[in-house]
């Protein structure tokens, strides 16, 4: 049982949240590196349970413990080795520029990762960059930017107010706070009455994760779920004015511009509770069906004696493997990121390896974590003279 004060929604306050979905004993991390593959079965695990709000429409996992998670330099998040999402970052880059004239302008990064969009904003726009994450490692090719750019290995607080920007940009980190305001109020603390600043942030889309099924994103790291509803007034509610809020990335993501106001400005966005909540009521008899069609699917393939691969050692990779129990009867993970190869899937234990190694293995049957990606891996396994059976999940 959940304890009353664990329900109450932080971002509207409403008592009336439910648990709807539950998914127990999943690893912590997704992108953790193992370079064993006990120790990679073996791994943290906790559980997912997930309560929706039905006055905002916020989806939060209840079960979640900060204390579980502490992420460091071992963490793998970057996804810019594959050109689609390359292409993808590049082309939001180029509008943020563009649309708010960020040219010999100063931009904050909160949650940079590697610090690869930080860079791709300075880049464009000849602009001065701070990124701030606790998991960045510094890399010989920054120095030579160190003019421009600076990195700072900790995570943003009150405590840095004193940088400041134009434009301030944070991208799949919100979602990991289980509350928002925790993030939204120091951040609009520390700009103060520098109400010309924009604020950027992109989360994953809880309308592809629980309406168009997109379930493999559901993750340990992943505490918050935002749909439109529910992002504009976490922000509302921080005391800023949201500007701009649509889908980007083939709908996986939504992406929010806003600008701090001095005004209280009335909760916006409430309308789309409703279809919201007509979603959540039908998710988990969806979510069940789909994992009994793939388990079928799967042991089609087992019994027909042929192999299969995932192509994708993400957190969809993860959690599609783990969810479906498939220690044995899928032995690898293809990923493009080379410092991903070689090493093991936290949960069941799949080895990573690069695409090349396809050509030895020969597998009948590539199952696709994304399907935003088929044509890419549909070219890289025809160049590598293979041509398998593409399955998208
Ligand atoms: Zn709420």
């Amino acid at each position: 049982m959940e304890t009353l004060s664990k329900l109450i929604c932080p971002v509207c306050n409403s008592p009336h949240s439910e648990v709807f979905f539950e998914m127990l004993e999943v690893p912590v991390y997704c992108n953790l590196l193992w370079g064993q593959q006990q120790a990679a079965r073996n791994c943290p695990k906790g559980d997912i349970k997930l309560a929706f709000c039905p006055s905002c429409g916020f989806i939060s996992n209840v079960a979640f413990d900060p204390a579980k998670l502490g992420y460091s330099q071992d963490y793998e998040n970057s996804q810019h080795y594959s050109q689609r999402f390359l292409e993808y970052a590049q082309s939001l880059a180029a509008q943020l520029i563009d649309r708010h004239h960020l040219y010999d302008k100063d931009i904050i990064e909160i949650g940079c990762g590697k610090g690869d969009f930080l860079i791709s904003l300075c880049e464009l726009g000849n602009n001065r960059g701070v990124g701030f994450d606790p998991s960045y490692v510094p890399r010989v090719e920054h120095q030579q930017l160190e003019d421009k750019l600076q990195f700072i290995q900790d995570f943003y607080s009150q405590d840095y107010q004193n940088y400041q920007a134009d434009l301030i940009v944070c991208r799949h980190t919100l979602e990991h706070i289980p509350n928002p305001a925790d993030l939204l109020n120091p951040l609009r603390e520390a700009i103060g009455d520098r109400l010309h600043t924009t604020v950027f942030f992109e989360v994953p889309n809880a309308l592809d994760t629980f309406r168009h099924l997109a379930v493999w994103d559901i993750i340990y790291e992943h505490c918050c779920y935002f749909a439109p509803t529910s992002l504009s007034q976490a922000f509302s509610n921080a005391g800023f004015q949201v500007c701009n809020l649509s889908e980007a990335f083939e709908g996986q993501f939504l992406c929010l511009e806003a600008q701090p106001t001095t005004q209280a400005s009335p909760n916006g966005g409430v309308d789309g509770v409703e279809p919201l909540r007509r979603d959540i009521s039908a998710f988990t008899a969806k979510f069940q069906a789909k994992v009994e069609t793939w388990m079928h699917k799967l042991a089609e393939i087992t019994q027909a004696g042929q192999k299969a691969v995932v192509w994708g050692a993400g957190s969809k990779g993860v959690t599609f493997l783990n969810l479906l129990k498939l220690q044995d009867s899928i032995e690898y993970v293809v990923d493009l990121n080379p410092r991903k190869q070689g090493k093991y899937l936290a949960g069941m234990g799949q080895q990573i390896v690069a695409p090349e190694f396809l050509q030895d293995y020969q597998p009948d049957v590539v199952i696709v974590m994304n399907s935003i990606y088929e044509n890419e891996i549909r070219q890289l396994t025809k160049d590598l003279g293979l041509t398998p059976e593409l399955i998208c999940v």
